[in-house]
C-alpha cells in the first residue's frame, strides 16, 4: 500500500529541465535520510536504461538493482511540479514518485498506481493541487470495489415474494460480514424495484461494513403483479464503490443476458457480472509465480495475449472482480493476482480456444520465470512474503546440497543476483531498433570471441564457442527482427526470441535439452545487458566464494580463478554445464543448495565442501581452524597427487585398480593422458555426434576415434556406443516426444530401431583401432536380449572385415545403469566381456529420482545401499565369470566412495581427466581389507547418510 504522510510530499517544486527535477529528486531522498548522495547515478542509469513515465503525467523514478547499496531505508518522496517539466522521452510530467528501494517494492507502487492512471483527469488534478493531503489522496485512493462472490449469493432460496428474497440477500450480506442488523432492517423496509427480465433491485446505505452486492435467486419463478421475479439484487452502498458493478450489471440487463440469471450456479453468475458474455469461451489457469503476476510475468502474459488473433478477457475466478483486457499490462498488473490464485480467460470467435489454449499454457509456464506446482493445502497462496520463505541459514551448521566439483574452499560469500532488465516494452523506430539490436549482438559476439581466447581451452573454450554459434543463428536474428516488426522494443524483441527458442527446447525433455536452454538464456542476457547498458556487480578485489542462482556457462568462464575459491549455487545438478566447467577449472563447487543461499549476506564467511556436497556458513573458531588444516592438507596432497600421477593405480598394499579417464571429446585425449589416466574408460561418443550438423559418416568417425586412440598409445579406450534419445536429442534424429524421456527411446533402445547408424558406428570403431586395444559398451542395456541383437550386428562386422584391417584386441560389454541389468548380471555375465556401472543413471533408476532434478538431486547419492547392492550384485557376477567391472559414474571420483567400491571388488574406475591424480591418490590411502570392511560397513546400512556417516566415523 503506497502509505504517505504529508512530509513526503513536495508542493510547487519548479525545474527547467527534467536532469533538474531528478537532481530534486535525488536531493529530497537523500534529506529524508532514505539513501547517500552515490544513488542519484542510480536514478540517472535507470532513466538511461528506459524512461520512468508511467502514464498521466507521473514518472517513478527509482535506482537501478545496483545502487540499492545506497539505499538506507525503503521510502518514497513525492515532488510535484505544477508548470510541468519535459520528461527525456517527451512526456510531461507533473509529480515523481521516487522511490527508494532496497528490494523490489516499486512493484507494488507501481501496480497501486496503475489504479491512478485509468482515472481521467488526475494529471490535471494531480497539477493542480494546492495540499499535500489532496495529492496523497489522488495517488493513494485505491478504488474500493464492492465485494461480490460465492458468499455474497444466494441461489435457489425458497421464497415467495421479491422482499422475502431481498431479505435473504440480505442476510447473506450479514453472515458475509458485509453489512449489520441494521442494514437487514433497512431492507425490510422498503420495497424492491423491478429492472425488468425478472430481476429485482433494493439497497441500502444503512450498517454498511463493506460496500457489497448480493444476488438472491428463487427456487422457482414467482409470479408477482408487477412482473415475474426471477432474482432480487441487494446491494449494500458506501461510495461509489458499487459503480463499476452497476455498470457491468446493467450492461447485462442491456445485453439481454440478465434472464439467464436465475438458472445460473454460482460460477456463471460471477461471469456474467464480471462482463463475460454466454457465448464466450473460457479457460482457467493457476498463477503458479511465486511473487504472484508482477511487472515481468504480467508482460509476458499481455505479450501472450496480444499474440491472438482475438480479444482475450482475463479476471480473477476469486471475488467479483471485473473481466478486464489481457492485453493491458496495467488491467493486468492491476488484478494482483498472487501465487495460486485461479485466473479465468474468456474469448469469443472461431479461435477462441486456440488463443484461450495458448495463453493459459503460458501462464502454467511460469511466464517466463521457474515456477513449482501449486498444491493445494501445502501451498499458502501469496500472501507470503518472498523474504519469509528464504529463512536464513543458521550458522555454523552444515547445509547439505550436490557435491559438483571437489575440493575444500574457505573464504566470503560475494552473492550475485542476477540483475533485473527494465526495458520499454514497444517501441516506434524499428529502424533505430533493428540497428541498436545488431550492435548488440555483434559486441556480445565480439566479447565472446575474446572471452574464448582469453578462456583456459578445454570444455571452457568450448561451451563459449558454442554460445558464440548460438549468437550467430540466423533463425534467432530472424525471430527478433520480426518482433520488432510488429513495434516491439530491440530488447523485449530480442528476449521473446530467446525465451521462446529456451522454451521450446525445454519442452522437449530434460538433463542436456534445459542445459542448453540455460545457454541460450545465458547468450540472451550477454545481447539484453549491452541493450540496457547493465553490468555485472562487481565482484570484491580479494578472494571469495561466488554464490548464484543457476549460473551460466558464461559467467563461470568470466570468473577470475585468481579470486574465485569455490562455487555455489541454488540451482542445478552435478551434470549442469556450470558444474562441469568448475570441474576443468577445478574450483570446488556445491550446487543445487535451494534458494536461502541466496538470501547469504555479502562477506559473510563460507566453508564450501566440494568433495561432501556441504556449505556452512559463519563457522565456529574450532570448525573454520579444522577447515583450514584440512585444507592445507588437501592441497599438499593435490601437489603430491600430481607428482605421482604416472604411478598405475594400487592400493596401498599393491591391489591393482585402473583409473582411466571420462571424455567426450577425443582431442581432450593427450591431456588426460598426461594428467596419468591409464586410458579412457568411457567416450562419451554422442557428444561427437551432437558436434556435427548431420550424423558423422564412417570417415569422419574413424577420424574422430583414431584421435583417441593414437594419443592413447596403446592403452584401452572404452568407447559407448550412441547414448541418445529423449533426454539427449540429436537434431537430425527425431524421437517422438515423450512424457518420460528418461524412461523411453533412449540409449541401445533407440540405436537399434536404426542398426545402420549402430552398423557405421561399430564399423567405424572397429577400423579406427586396427591393432590397438578396443573395449566397445552399449548404454542403457535392460537384458540380455538387447546385448545380443547389438552383439550380432559386431560379430557380423568382424566375419566382413579383414583382420588387418581392424581392431583384434576388442571386447564387447554393458554399462549397468538400469537396476534390471543389475539384478540379471549372472545371465549378462555370461555373454559379456565386461561390465562398466554408470552410477549416474543406476542412481536415478534405483532412487526414482531425476539425476538433474533442481531440488531433488542432492538426494541422488550414488552411496545409497540400494545402489551399492546392484553394484555387489555386478561385480560378484562378473567375477564368477572371469570379467571385469568398473564404474564411470559420477561416484567413480568419490573420495568417500573409492574405498567402497574397490572394497565391492570394482576393478576400473573411470573419472574426469582432472581428477585422476587424486583418484591414484586416494587408493594409495587404504588396503583392500580396509576397503571391504568400508563396503561391508556400507552395505549394512539403510540410508545414504547413514552411509556417509558410518564412513565418516571410522
Ligand atoms: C552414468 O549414467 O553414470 C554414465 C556414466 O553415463 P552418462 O552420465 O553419460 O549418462
Ligand atoms: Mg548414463
Amino acid at each position: 500500500m503506497l502509505s504517505l504522510g504529508h512530509n513526503d510530499i513536495m508542493l510547487g517544486c519548479h525545474a527547467s529541465d527534467w536532469q533538474g527535477a531528478l537532481d530534486q529528486a535525488a536531493t529530497a531522498l537523500g534529506d529524508a535520510g532514505l539513501v547517500t548522495s552515490g544513488y542519484r547515478d542510480g536514478l540517472y542509469a535507470r532513466e538511461a536504461q528506459s524512461s520512468t513515465f508511467l502514464g498521466n503525467a507521473i514518472a517513478i523514478p527509482h535506482g537501478t538493482p545496483e545502487s540499492r547499496e545506497h539505499v538506507k531505508q525503503t521510502g518514497v518522496r513525492v515532488l510535484q511540479f505544477p508548470a510541468g517539466i519535459e520528461w527525456h522521452d517527451g512526456n510531461r510530467v507533473h509529480v515523481l514518485v521516487t522511490i527508494a528501494a532496497q528490494s523490489d517494492e516499486h512493484l507494488d507502487i507501481l501496480r497501486q498506481l496503475t489504479h491512478v492512471l485509468d482515472r481521467e483527469g488526475v494529471a490535471e488534478k494531480l497539477a493542480a493541487a494546492d495540499s499535500q493531503a489532496a495529492v496523497a489522496s489522488l495517488l493513494s485512493k485505491v478504488p474500493v470495489e464492492a465485494r461480490l462472490d460465492a458468499d455474497t449469493l444466494c441461489l435457489k432460496f425458497p421464497a415467495r415474494d421479491p422482499l422475502e428474497l431481498a431479505l435473504a440477500g440480505a442476510a447473506r450480506l450479514r453472515q458475509a460480514g458485509c453489512v449489520d442488523a441494521a442494514f437487514v432492517a433497512a431492507i425490510a423496509d422498503q420495497t424492491p424495484v423491478g429492472l425488468g427480465k425478472g430481476l429485482w433491485f433494493t439497497s441500502s446505505a444503512t450498517g454498511v461494513v463493506t460496500p457489497s452486492l448480493s444476488l438472491a435467486t428463487p427456487e422457482a419463478p414467482i409470479a408477482h403483479s408487477q412482473g415475474p421475479v426471477q432474482g432480487v439484487f441487494c446491494l449494500a452502498a458506501q461510495g461509489d464503490a458499487h459503480r463499476n458493478l452497476l455498470e457491468r450489471l446493467s450492461a447485462l440487463l442491456d445485453s439481454g443476458g440478465g434472464e439467464a440469471l436465475f438458472e445460473a450456479d454460482v460460477a456463471t453468475v460471477l461471469a456474467r457480472l464480471a462482463g463475460e458474455s454466454a457465448s464466450a469461451r473460457t479457460v482457467r489457469a493457476r498463477v503458479l509465480n511465486a511473487h504472484g503476476l508482477h511487472a515481468r510475468p504480467a508482460k509476458l502474459l499481455v505479450q501472450a495475449a496480444r499474440q491472438q488473433a482475438l480479444p482475450i478477457k482475463v479476471r480473477l475466478l476469486e471475488g467479483g472482480g471485473e473481466a478486464v483486457s489481457a492485453a493491458s499490462l496495467t488491467k493486468v498488473i492491476g488484478l494482483g493476482a498472487r501465487r495460486g490464485q485461479v485466473l479465468v480467460f474468456s474469448a469469443e470467435g472461431d479461435a477462441a480456444d486456440e488463443a484461450l489454449a495458448a495463453v493459459a499454457t503460458a501462464v502454467s509456464e511460469g511466464l517466463g520465470e521457474k515456477v513449482l506446482p501449486f498444491e493445494e493445502g501445502r501451498d499458502h497462496t501469496a500472501s507470503i512474503a518472498p523474504q519469509a520463505v528464504l529463512e536464513p541459514l543458521p550458522a555454523d551448521t552444515p547445509h547439505a546440497a550436490v557435491a559438483a566439483s571437489p575440493g575444500l574452499a574457505i573464504g566470503p560469500a560475494f552473492v550475485l543476483r542476477t540483475p533485473r532488465f527494465d526495458y520499454p516494452e514497444r517501441a516506434d523506430d524499428g529502424v533505430h531498433e533493428k540497428r541498436r539490436l545488431e550492435q548488440a549482438i555483434r559486441e556480445g559476439i565480439a566479447q565472446l570471441e575474446s572471452l574464448v581466447h582469453s578462456a583456459p581451452g578445454g570444455e571452457v573454450s568450448e561451451i563459449l564457442s558454442m554460445h558464440e554459434e548460438m549468437l550467430d543463428d540466423p533463425e534467432l536474428h530472424q525471430a527478433a527482427r520480426e518482433g520488432i516488426g510488429e513495434g516491439m522494443s530491440a530488447e523485449a524483441a530480442w528476449w521473446q526470441a530467446i525465451d521462446t527458442a529456451a522454451r521450446a527446447q525445454e519442452m522437449l525433455a530434460d538433463r542436456l535439452l534445459a542445459e542448453r536452454a540455460a545457454d541460450l538464456r545465458d547468450v540472451g542476457r550477454r545481447v539484453l545487458g549491452l541493450l540496457c547498458g547493465i553490468e555485472l556487480p562487481t565482484p570484491p578485489d580479494h578472494p571469495y566464494i561466488l554464490v548464484m542462482d543457476d549460473v551460466g556457462p558464461s559467467d563461470v568462464a568470466r570468473l577470475d580463478t585468481q579470486k574465485v575459491r569455490g562455487l555455489l549455487t541454488a540451482r542445478g545438478g552435478a551434470t549442469a554445464h556450470s558444474a562441469i566447467l568448475a570441474r576443468a577449472l577445478g574450483i570446488p563447487a556445491v550446487v543445487g543448495a535451494g534458494e536461502r543461499v541466496l538470501g547469504l549476506d555479502n562477506g559473510i564467511e563460507l566453508i564450501l565442501d566440494g568433495e561432501r556436497g556441504r556449505v556452512v556458513p559463519a563457522p565456529s573458531r574450532e570448525r573454520r581452524q579444522r577447515a583450514e588444516l584440512r585444507l592445507k592438507e588437501r592441497e599438499r596432497l593435490e601437489r603430491d597427487a600430481f607428482a605421482a600421477r604416472f604411478e598405475e593405480g594400487r592400493t596401498r598394499d599393491g591391489h591393482r585398480v585402473e583409473v582411466a579417464a571420462n571424455l567426450g571429446n577425443t582431442a581432450h585425449t593427450a591431456d588426460a593422458v598426461e594428467r596419468g589416466a591409464e586410458g579412457v574408460g568411457l567416450l562419451r561418443t554422442e557428444f561427437i555426434f551432437m558436434a556435427h550438423a548431420e550424423a558423422p559418416d564412417l570417415d569422419t568417425q574413424v577420424a574422430e576415434y583414431r584421435q583417441a586412440i593414437e594419443a592413447l598409445d596403446g592403452r584401452p579406450l572404452v568407447a559407448r556406443t550412441l547414448d541418445v534419445g529423449g533426454d539427449k536429442p540429436l537434431p537430425y534424429w527425431p524421437v517422438p516426444q515423450e512424457d518420460n524421456p528418461f524412461l523411453g527411446l533412449r540409449g541401445i533402445r533407440l540405436a537399434l530401431t536404426q542398426p545402420d547408424v549402430l552398423e557405421t558406428q561399430l564399423r567405424a570403431l572397429l577400423t579406427a583401432a586396427t591393432g590397438k586395444p578396443l573395449r566397445i559398451m552399449l548404454p542403457m542395456v535392460k537384458d540380455i536380449a538387447e546385448f545380443r541383437q547389438a552383439k550380432a550386428i559386431h560379430d557380423r562386422l568382424l566375419e566382413e572385415i579383414p583382420e588387418t584391417e581392424r581392431a583384434t584386441d576388442v571386447q564387447l560389454g554393458v554399462m549397468i545403469e538400469v537396476p534390471s541389468c543389475a539384478l540379471l548380471a549372472p545371465s549378462l555375465a555370461e555373454e559379456v566381456d565386461f561390465f562398466s556401472i554408470g552410477t549416474n543413471d543406476l542412481t536415478q533408476y534405483t532412487l526414482a529420482i531425476d539425476r538433474g532434478h533442481p531440488e531433488l538431486s542432492a538426494q541422488a547419492d550414488g552411496l545409497h545401499p540400494a545402489v551399492l547392492r546392484l553394484i555387489q550384485m555386478t561385480v560378484d557376477a562378473a567375477h564368477a565369470r572371469g570379467k571385469w567391472v568398473g564404474v564411470c559414474g559420477e561416484l567413480a571420483s568419490d573420495a568417500q566412495a573409492v574405498p567402497v567400491l574397490v572394497g565391492l571388488g570394482v576393478d576400473e574406475l573411470s573419472v574426469s581427466a582432472r581428477q585422476v591424480p587424486m583418484v591414484k591418490a586416494r587408493l594409495r590411502e587404504f588396503d583392500l581389507a580396509e576397503a571391504q570392511h568400508q563396503a561391508r560397513l556400507a552395505l549394512a546400512q539403510a540410508t545414504s547418510e547413514a552411509v556417509r556417516d558410518a564412513l565418516e566415523a571410522l
